[in-house]
């Protein structure tokens, strides 16, 4: 018994040291994408505040997926002081909870932002009784406005799913992509070409989507160069890689929607999500996390250069929920240097900031529920 004892402590204490080690190894290299180093930064335009009417002919939604006010303050900090987000005047926060949890995902606080609807976790477009809600996209749809989803994950993931999909699990990429044929939307860029031409029931939604008049392009280049008719872009199998991979692909692909959908005489509704400044969170990884902030502010600049142009458009940025409990613990304004410490690898309930720009914009100030957000842009833009 003794002796059985000793050889269980001795191989314990042999173990430990390697355990010490992969711990170690695996500390260090958590840490070192804790901080941000700036290789460079992109100069910010600041645009004219002069609109034409109080009521907006044009909406445009960006959605940052995951970002909280530490990770915009990451993203100033790393461009030296400055973001394009810095033209917003009227600035607000956006309480999160969905209708069955402290703290929401993506799924419900897309739903909540599409359609003005709190409703339990993974529910796509449904209300908590798993009844289908109308979106705001479908009321622009109807009333005969253009419109248009643009994503840097697959354009059935949770965040543009709740804008054109009715599903009761988040999960269900096929059944969602099918939504897609069900509507009359104008362009959706984004990834998950395999939900829509490799799918369990044989069904290829891309030449179902041909059928119906759409242009469907895979590549980025053929895709800036589309300027009117309908257009499904579809960049990559499942979701597009990093910034490092994907390049401009969100600023150039949101382009491209206001390119097309501004042909539209009475107007449009386009959302816009930066997916990964969540994904970065949850990896805890402040370089994942800034540089997705910073490709979504420049995207934030693309919106923002039209709507100063066109006087007409509303564009309001804002956020599903916070991710990683995000602190910054260290940084250099000067250098773009910032460090950032988590609290989780998951979501928050905190509050989330909202700004907005153009007619109308005076709306979305203070602190308001989430499904405030499109209730107010309803009456603004669909109830006249
Ligand atoms: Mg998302
Ligand atoms: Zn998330």
């Amino acid at each position: 018994m003794k002796i059985k004892f000793l050889a269980g402590l001795v191989a314990l204490l042999l173990w430990l040291p390697l355990v010490a080690q992969e711990n170690y190894k695996d500390k260090a290299e958590a840490d070192s994408v804790k901080t941000y180093r700036s290789a460079g930064f992109y100069t910010v335009k600041s645009f004219p505040q002069q609109f034409k009417g109080k009521k907006p002919k044009n909406v445009i939604l960006l959605i940052g997926d995951g970002m909280g006010t530490s990770h915009v303050f990451a993203g100033i900090t790393a461009n030296g002081g400055q973001l394009f987000l810095d033209n917003f005047k009227h600035v607000g926060f956006s309480k999160t909870q969905s209708s069955n949890q402290y703290i929401t995902d993506s799924a419900a606080g897309g739903t909540a932002l599409s359609s003005g609807v709190k409703t339990y976790n993974g529910a796509i477009g449904v209300d908590p009784d798993q009844k289908p809600v109308k979106t705001i996209l479908e009321e622009a749809e109807e009333k005969g406005l253009a419109t248009g989803l643009v994503s840097t994950s697959a354009i059935t993931h949770a965040t543009p799913a709740s804008f054109i999909s009715h599903q009761d699990s988040r999960g269900s990429y096929e059944a969602i992509a099918a939504d897609f044929l069900k509507t009359d939307i104008d362009v959706f860029i984004g990834g998950g070409y395999k939900h829509f031409a490799e799918r369990k029931d044989g069904r290829n939604l891309t030449s179902e989507l041909e059928a119906k008049g759409y242009q469907v392009l895979r590549k980025m280049d053929d895709i800036a160069a589309v300027k009117s008719g309908k257009l499904a872009g579809l960049t990559a199998p499942e979701h597009n890689g990093r910034v490092s991979e994907r390049g401009d692909m969100l600023p150039v692909a949101t382009q491209t929607a206001i390119n097309i959908l501004s042909n539209n005489k009475k107007g449009f509704f386009l959302m816009v999500e930066g997916s990964q400044i969540d994904w970065g969170a949850h990896q805890n990884n402040t370089i994942y996390v800034v540089e997705d902030m910073l490709d979504f502010d420049r995207t934030i600049g693309k919106a923002l250069e039209f709507a100063a142009r066109d006087k007409q458009t509303l564009v309001i940025v804002t956020a599903d929920h916070e991710t990683g409990g995000l602190a910054l613990t260290g940084g250099n304004i000067k250098t773009g240097m910032v460090k950032g410490a988590y609290t989780s690898t998951d979501h928050t309930a905190v509050m989330v900031p909202v700004f907005a720009f153009g007619p109308g914009a005076e709306n979305f100030t203070g602190i308001m529920e989430n499904t405030d957000i499109p209730n107010r842009i309803r009456d603004l833009f669909l109830k006249k």
